[in-house]
């Protein structure tokens, strides 16, 4: 199979999977409107091109030597499972490990290629509160989903990275929520990065004024969610210190 995707483009980065070296490729679509997303006009199929996947698994393999994984982002990759399946099919192939940076809301999509054994390691936010970061009307539904994936990649012992982009908002937000997370989860292996939802002027949101509202927490708010989150496990929290990320175990 030779399919073809839409995809916005790819480079080296440091900075997607915490502690490795990926090239991180950004697929185009998303079926969530998150209103601080920064990636928006990617996951609205803006600035895309139509690829044939091979273009991409051709990059992948002339960057093996450098690389510890294919990290594919977006946008929302599963909105293109076949797309997805096949890159990390062509990886393996050549011997590159495979990273999926999901909303884990698509969860039959998931489930498939967690069947196909075809992911070595998954990042995902979990977008607490649901109803006010999914942007879009009815979360809960998306909220269960979002946990029995969680479930699905636990039971299979799937590196975890899990993100929690904070918001402005009083900590005890996040406790239920994190209890369920928690539970979900039991017994795998996850590394947590607390980490501030950012707005301008650093990035260009979808919905900037409800980014002035909820965006750049202060640092007393990520060590608050970082103390609630360490019954997860690993807990980071990365900052925006001007110029750079900075990381911090809590
Ligand atoms: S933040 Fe992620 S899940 Fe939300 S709209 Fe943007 S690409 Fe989609």
């Amino acid at each position: 199979m030779h399919s073809r995707v839409l995809a916005a483009g790819w480079r080296l980065s440091t900075v997607d999977v915490h502690g490795s070296v990926t090239l991180t490729v950004w697929l185009c679509g998303c079926n969530l409107k998150c209103p601080f997303c920064h990636n928006w006009r990617i996951a609205e199929r803006l600035a895309c091109r139509e690829l044939h996947v091979s273009a991409i698994a051709e990059e992948v393999g002339a960057a093996r030597s450098l690389i510890d994984y294919v990290h594919l982002t977006g946008g929302e990759p599963l909105v293109q499972p076949d797309a997805v399946a096949e890159i990390f099919s062509r990886a393996r192939e050549t011997g590159v490990r495979t990273s999926l940076n999901t909303n884990a809301t698509l969860h039959g999509p998931l489930v498939s290629l967690l069947k196909r054994d075809l992911v070595d390691h998954v990042a995902t936010d979990a977008k607490i509160p649901p109803d006010l970061l999914y942007g879009i009307p009815g979360s809960e539904p998306l909220w269960r989903t979002f946990l029995a994936s969680l479930r699905e990649m636990a039971e299979r012992g799937i590196p975890l990275e899990l993100r929690i982009p904070v918001a402005n908002l009083p900590p005890e937000a996040y406790r239920g929520y994190l209890e369920e997370v928690r539970r979900a989860l039991e017994g795998s292996r996850v590394t947590v990065i607390v980490q501030p939802l950012v707005g301008q002027p650093l990035v260009e949101p979808r919905d900037a004024a409800w980014c002035g509202k909820y965006c750049n927490p202060p640092d007393e708010l990520l060590e608050a969610v970082a103390e609630i989150a360490k019954p997860l496990g690993r807990v980071i929290v990365k900052r925006w210190t001007p110029g750079a990320w900075s990381r911090r175990a809590a």
